[in-house]
């Protein structure tokens, strides 16, 4: 069992972005998003990352500051002279893990143009392929995005306004992107991009309604929503969510979830929803389509080779 390093959440300042546009400002970066799914294959070193990745020495070292930054890494000196450093996935880091699998599964099943080939999913306790199913932490019954299934919304710290990105998180255009995951990069990595999602998966859907919600000009809306329509995620005829996009919530609900776990901002959660099925606060949590079973992090392999996906140890101990 891979050994991580234990931490306490960080408190946000009221009135400062929430859990959501600090997560946003996080992982709506390809490049991060994929630091941190070679770091879940073991990846530790400076080297590793440029052995696997097409990442300039640049933005490999501004990421890795960043994320050491936030917590999702520690550093750690294993050479004095002349200095040099590794770089562990934290309890935080690691916590990504359900964020990116279901990325990965999105991607498989909505992209076929995707570049990279991605590997078979399988479930080391039925030995069986597998896609993530969304269920309720609570009743493990599976959830969609079909309107009845959730109650709730914004919480204490919720709001439209204070669910982006701070300015200093923003700028990270340095880099271009890696062009790995380039759907998923488009819904969540930019902050109107965002919110249109998020305000596609709360009901929204006229023009006017995403306008106020992002309160963007007409144009940067007009663009976004034909960019979405474009990548078949809403219909042209009434900008609702197809089943492409509403495939995207396990997306969006672990990472939310992940980033309430992890920030706490004074007043409270920036959302609150409830499992209308059970009446319990929903907590996401992902099982097996094949089994039925709860996912963990270390049960995630891939079907080439024996290496546990998403496990650091596994690699480490090699
Ligand atoms: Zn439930
Ligand atoms: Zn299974």
């Amino acid at each position: 069992m891979s050994r991580l390093t234990t931490q306490a959440p960080t408190v946000l300042r009221a009135g400062g972005p929430n859990a959501v546009g600090v997560m946003l400002g996080l992982l709506g970066d390809e490049w991060t998003l994929l630091i941190l799914r070679e770091a879940l294959l073991g990846a530790r070193r400076f080297v590793d990352w440029r052995a696997r990745l097409p990442i300039s020495n640049a933005v490999l070292t501004a990421r890795l500051n960043r994320l050491a930054g936030a917590g999702l890494l520690d550093r750690h000196a294993y050479q004095d002279r002349p200095p040099r450093w590794e770089y562990r996935l934290t309890e935080r880091g690691a916590g990504v893990w359900p964020v990116l699998l279901c990325i990965w599964a999105w991607e498989a099943a909505w992209v076929p143009e995707h570049v990279e080939r991605l590997p078979v999913r399988v479930h080391a306790a039925c030995g069986q392929a597998f896609d993530p199913v969304l269920v309720c932490a609570a009743c493990e019954q599976p959830v969609t995005a079909a309107p009845d299934q959730l109650t709730g919304g914004f919480g204490p710290s919720g709001g439209w306004a204070r669910s982006v990105p701070d300015a200093s998180t923003r700028r990270r255009s340095a880099g271009g992107d890696a062009g790995l995951f380039p759907q998923t990069t488009a819904l969540m990595g930019n902050r109107w991009s965002a919110a249109l999602l998020g305000a596609a998966f709360l009901g929204v859907h006229r023009f006017a309604e995403f306008q106020r919600c992002l309160a963007a000009p007409p144009t940067v809306v007009a663009d976004r929503i034909r960019r979405f329509c474009e990548l078949g995620v809403l219909r042209e005829r009434d900008y609702r969510l197809t089943a492409k996009g509403r495939a995207f919530l396990p997306v969006v609900l672990t990472a939310v979830d992940w980033a309430q776990r992890w920030f706490h901002a004074e007043e409270g959660p920036a959302l609150e929803h409830v499992h209308t099925a059970c009446g319990a606060s929903f907590s996401p949590a992902l099982s097996c389509s094949a089994c039925a079973g709860r996912l963990c992090r270390v049960d995630v392999r891939v079907r080439t080779d024996t290496v546990t996906m998403l496990d650091p140890a596994s690699r480490s101990r090699r």
